[in-house]
């Protein structure tokens, strides 16, 4: 069995890995000349982790990727709530450079010997399993996949109803040094909120070799909040305790604003769509790229389980969309309600992903995996 992939991105490169697993030949298309994660940080749970680890990449992403002690939010300079993350209590939340997890993945895709082209455009699909590229090529397959992200040329070309919507708010995502942003309360993930005298929010994230991933939001129609380069005299007057911080941004960063898609059918054909390309969210949950590779696998699973490929794409989205679904939505009602100003949402309804143990991966192997890696890390902080 043969698949050809558009996209080496998360979702892209988790579905070829987990295919190459199962027995099956691939080949992942990618435009861009060079691989690479375009972005800053990223928030990868304990959903993301264990896919992570089906797909033979945990251990190169964990090796250096911060694990946060707590994770707090603070209101107006107030702290509206908090959690211990990461030890005893349940959730894992890793934080790192886009970069760090790229090539953790990219690592176990080279091990597993997946032929990836680059400078290899798709623009179309064929539901029979035909992928067309830029220039002229067609190739067939048992199974195309649609992984160019959210603005994907593959899913637009095969005619599937698409419902798109943007919010009111967006994001400039930069990476600096944390200087002597480290220890105590900095070493956790903060969420900093501003409503007076505009909203404004930085989501603060440690990352790997003394990295600090700052996500900026602010309103479409704040034309100061939004501005490129940001204003750092806005933003330090704001937050002043990361002014330092703020002031080392420069001229990095893109703003981009909060979007969802929604497709009415995941798959066509021999066509299966999936990440950004099928459900992109807003980051409100830091779930799109957790929930892309746990659909990419398992898409894998489900195609290898099943001869008929078309009645296995069917089943695979009967069974893994309705969690995608719901985390979307929500992550939509947090993106318009700006809800998380009052607090993270430590419930079921905002963990429910970050709970679920995907298709494809083995819950008591993870479990192993997170012990070693909790212990190597106090180790690491001198706590054990
Ligand atoms: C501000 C922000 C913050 C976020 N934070 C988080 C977070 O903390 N945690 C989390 O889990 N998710 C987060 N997300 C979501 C996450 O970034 C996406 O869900 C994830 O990147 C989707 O992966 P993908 O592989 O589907 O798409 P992409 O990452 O967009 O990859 C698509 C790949 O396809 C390539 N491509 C595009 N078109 C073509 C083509 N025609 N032919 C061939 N190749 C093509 C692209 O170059 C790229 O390499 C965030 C998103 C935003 C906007």
């Amino acid at each position: 069995m043969h698949a050809e992939i558009a996209g080496a991105g998360f979702a892209g490169l988790a579905a070829a890995i987990a295919l190459n697993h199962r027995g099956w030949s691939v080949r992942v298309h990618e435009k861009q000349a060079e691989l690479r994660a375009f972005g800053a940080g990223i928030f990868i749970w304990e959903n993301g982790q264990r896919v992570l680890q089906a797909i033979g990449a945990y251990p190169d992403v964990a090796r250096g990727a911060h694990q946060a002690p707590g994770y707090e939010t603070r209101r107006n300079g107030v702290c509206v709530s908090f959690e211990n993350i990461n030890g005893s209590n349940p959730f894992l939340l890793m934080t790192m450079t886009r970069q760090h997890l790229y090539a953790g993945i990219l690592a176990a895709a080279a091990r597993a010997g997946i032929e990836i082209v680059t400078r290899s455009e798709a623009i179309a699909a064929r539901p029979e399993g035909v992928l067309e590229l830029k220039g002229g090529r067609s190739l067939k397959a048992d199974l195309v996949i649609a992984a160019d992200g959210v603005r994907s040329l593959v899913r637009d070309s095969l005619g599937v109803a698409c419902a798109r919507k943007k919010y009111q708010d967006g994001i400039v995502r930069v990476l600096v040094e944390r200087g002597d942003f480290v220890g105590g309360a900095w070493d956790h993930v903060i969420d900093f909120w501003a409503f007076e005298p505009r909203t404004l929010r930085i989501l603060y994230a440690p990352c790997e070799d003394g990295r600090l991933y700052m996500a900026m939001m602010s309103p479409r129609d704040d034309a100061e909040g939004s501005r490129l380069p940001i204003d750092a005299r806005v933003w330090g007057a704001t937050f002043p305790m990361l002014a330092p911080a703020i002031a080392t941004v420069g001229s990095r960063g893109r703003y981009d604003v909060y979007e969802t898609t929604r497709l009415d059918a995941w798959s066509v054909g021999r066509i299966a769509i999936i990440g950004d390309a099928a459900h992109a969210m807003p980051p409100t949950l830091a779930q799109g790229a957790c929930l892309a590779m746990m659909n990419a696998l398992s898409l894998a699973e489900a195609v290898s389980t099943d001869a008929d490929t078309i009645a296995s794409l069917k089943r695979w989205e009967a069974t893994e969309r309705a969690l995608t679904d719901h985390t979307q939505a929500r992550s939509a009602e947090l993106a318009r309600t700006r809800a998380l100003g009052s607090g993270m949402q430590w419930d079921d309804i905002g963990l429910r992903a970050a709970r679920h143990v995907p298709t494809g991966t083995r819950g008591e192997d993870f479990d192993r995996a997170r012990t070693t890696e909790a212990r190597d890390a106090r180790r690491t902080r001198g706590e054990a």
